[in-house]
């Protein structure tokens, strides 16, 4: 069962996607970018890092506290809303850029993209 994390868009999250439902509905049914997991132990969610593009040090927050947990972050999903911002609201993160950074430093694999409602 992997240890999966996800970040979503600070600026979206509760705004025009509200507690995180979808990407709740979205474990349960495997649905759209969950799709690749038997099974998903959710471990850590949170934002990430707010504009204009903090996610770096974020995500070594979110390493070390899952790893000292004995619960390490083993797959990091950018939610749907993270992509959404990337291709409709000049979010200044560069998924390609950002994925190679994230897999080096931390070890993890990272995927754009939760839900597909
Ligand atoms: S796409 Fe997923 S992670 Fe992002 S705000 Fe919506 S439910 Fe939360
Ligand atoms: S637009 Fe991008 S950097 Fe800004 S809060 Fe949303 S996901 Fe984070």
């Amino acid at each position: 069962m992997p240890n999966v994390g996800i970040l979503y868009c600070k600026k979206i999250k509760d705004y025009s996607c509200i507690a995180c439902a979808k990407c709740y509905k979205g474990m349960s049914e495997k649905n759209g970018e969950f799709a690749r997991h038997d099974d998903i132990q959710l471990v850590a969610m949170t934002d990430c890092g707010g504009c204009p593009g903090l996610s770096v040090p974020r995500v070594k927050l979110v390493s070390e506290i899952t790893k000292n947990l004995d619960r390490p972050v083993e797959t990091l999903h950018l939610g749907t809303c993270m992509k959404l911002a990337m291709e409709t609201a000049q979010c200044p993160i560069d998924f390609d850029d950002l994925k190679v950074t994230l897999e080096k430093k931390f070890g993890i694999d990272v995927v754009l993209g939760t839900h597909s409602y």
